[in-house]
């Protein structure tokens, strides 16, 4: 079984290697409802490609070369691959890696989760391709996640990355300094103008896509001027804000301050006409993030001895997420006993809140959505219970429940969130000259974006893997 195993791997090293290095070699997809993310749709469908890059995308009338290799894929569905506008790479989906919320240092030190978080990524790249998600924006997190925006555009088992790094913020310093990590942060403090400026010429030499900014404070004149600084010196260097604003003030306050992308819904009370005009002006792209909260009381509970339901049918999640979360009340001893009463004692609530908080979410959402705003699919990933990859399904469907229309989520999903990462001529629609990265699936998920779930093939860089294989998503040794 192990040498059939090995024979198999090797044939298909040697297939896709001959793919990669025969400039004549093409193949074509043939047969599929075609979603090109732009929102057009093509019954009956041919992709060709060659190389890494698409070639041609049109209906059956289109010559394929007679050299080309022809894929069958009749009866299934194709789109390009998603998008997740909003994860963070250093969080682990548990509480390891936010003491702030569950403090367990006692059990393992943030040092060593981040540490580890830092030199395995590729659990997570194997959960999104396997997802069929092809590009992630990490939008906060420590600065070694800048170099994955380049290193990971050349690993075709990982997905594109853009990366904010540190998030600049007013935070008190007590909360600041427990994210301290061999001398670095996920957060740069916002003490002064100078130390504003000098945070984001810092991220954008290190090639930052965006600058977040952690928290705005609405009618704080010191806040204001130093905030100020930072927006100018964001407009210097050319770069652009995201904002971390979840209430509506804070979120006006942000777009007057040129924020490009909200990364949160507006989850204190319905958005307002002067929102939606702000948010036409500047263009900023609105993602809801509605899933997270829950994934956070789902955690509590677990951590309380309720277990974790993971829906995770074709077991992309690595073992040690699994493990974690499903062994959680294992972690519950480490808790002081102050502490652990008083989470205990508020998970009803936190639930009547979130259920309030969802209401208002979605009927924002659908405000911007018939408004025409721009909407982008992000999960807000790595936060306890918001596990890397299949979180993206549960999130989609939640904007579904707004009710924002399938077809119109597939873009959100592939094109909007592809221009949020300021790659759209790279990725994100299928189209003549852009990256081959798709999705295959089994059911349509322009009548149900549920639908998203039959997924069996992933393309990235020209390459296609069944999801169901784990054996398909590794490197090399
Ligand atoms: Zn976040």
């Amino acid at each position: 079984m192990k040498i059939k195993v090995l024979l198999l791997c090797f044939f298909l090293g040697l297939v896709f290697s001959i793919h990669a290095q025969d400039e004549i070699s093409s193949r074509a997809l043939k047969g599929a409802t075609i979603f090109d993310g732009n929102g057009n749709k093509i019954e009956n469908g041919i992709i060709l490609i060659q190389n890494n890059k698409i070639v041609r995308v049109g209906d059956t009338e289109m010559h394929i070369p007679e050299n080309a290799q022809i894929i069958n894929v009749s009866g299934k569905y194709i789109m390009p691959g998603l998008i997740d506008a909003h994860i963070h790479f250093f969080q682990t989906a548990f509480f390891d890696s936010r003491p702030d919320a569950a403090d367990l240092r006692d059990s393992i030190t943030l040092e060593n989760v981040v540490n580890y978080q830092k030199n395995h990524p590729e659990r997570y790249y194997q959960a999104y391709l396997r997802s069929g998600i092809t590009a992630v924006y990490d939008v906060g997190d420590y600065m070694w996640t800048l170099k994955f925006q380049k290193e990971n555009d050349k690993n075709p088992l990982a997905p594109h990355t853009a990366s904010a790094g540190p998030l600049i913020t007013p935070a008190p310093e007590q909360l600041i300094n427990i994210f301290e990590v061999n001398g670095e942060n996920t957060f740069a403090f916002l003490g002064s103008e100078e130390e504003g400026r000098n945070a984001v010429i810092k991220n954008s030499e290190a090639g930052a896509t965006g600058i977040k900014i952690w928290g705005f404070k609405p009618k704080d004149a010191e806040f204001e001027k130093k905030i100020m600084a930072v927006a100018d010196e964001i407009k210097n260097q050319n770069n652009k804000m995201i904002a971390h604003a979840t209430n509506l003030t804070e979120a006006k306050m942000a777009m007057k301050l040129g924020a490009k992308l909200l990364v949160h819904s507006v989850s204190d009370t319905l958005i307002d006409a002067e929102f939606l005009e702000l948010m036409k002006q500047n263009n900023t792209i609105y993602n809801p993030t509605i899933i997270v909260g829950k994934g956070y009381y789902n955690t509590y509970n677990a951590l309380f001895g309720e277990g974790f339901q993971l829906n995770d049918p074709n077991r992309v999640v690595d073992s040690k997420t699994r493990n974690i979360l499903e062994n959680a009340s294992d972690f519950k001893k480490f808790l002081n006993a102050g502490r652990t009463e008083n989470i205990k004692n508020r998970l009803d609530d936190m639930l009547k809140n979130l259920e309030t908080e969802k209401e208002i979410m979605l009927q924002n959402l659908k405000n911007v959505y018939d408004e025409g705003g721009t909407i982008v699919v992000g999960t807000d990933a790595g936060n306890p219970g918001t596990v890397h990859g299949i979180s993206y399904y549960d999130e989609i469907e939640a904007m579904q429940e707004a009710g924002i229309p399938a077809k119109d989520l597939i873009i959100m999903a592939t094109k909007n969130g592809a221009m949020a990462m300021e790659r759209l001529e790279d990725f994100g629609t299928l189209e003549a000259g852009k990256l081959a990265d798709l999705i295959v699936l089994e059911k349509d998920p322009s009548e149900d974006i549920s639908n998203l779930r039959s997924i069996s093939h992933v393309m990235r860089n020209g390459v296609l893997r069944n999801v169901k294989d784990a054996r398909d998503f590794k490197q090399p040794e």
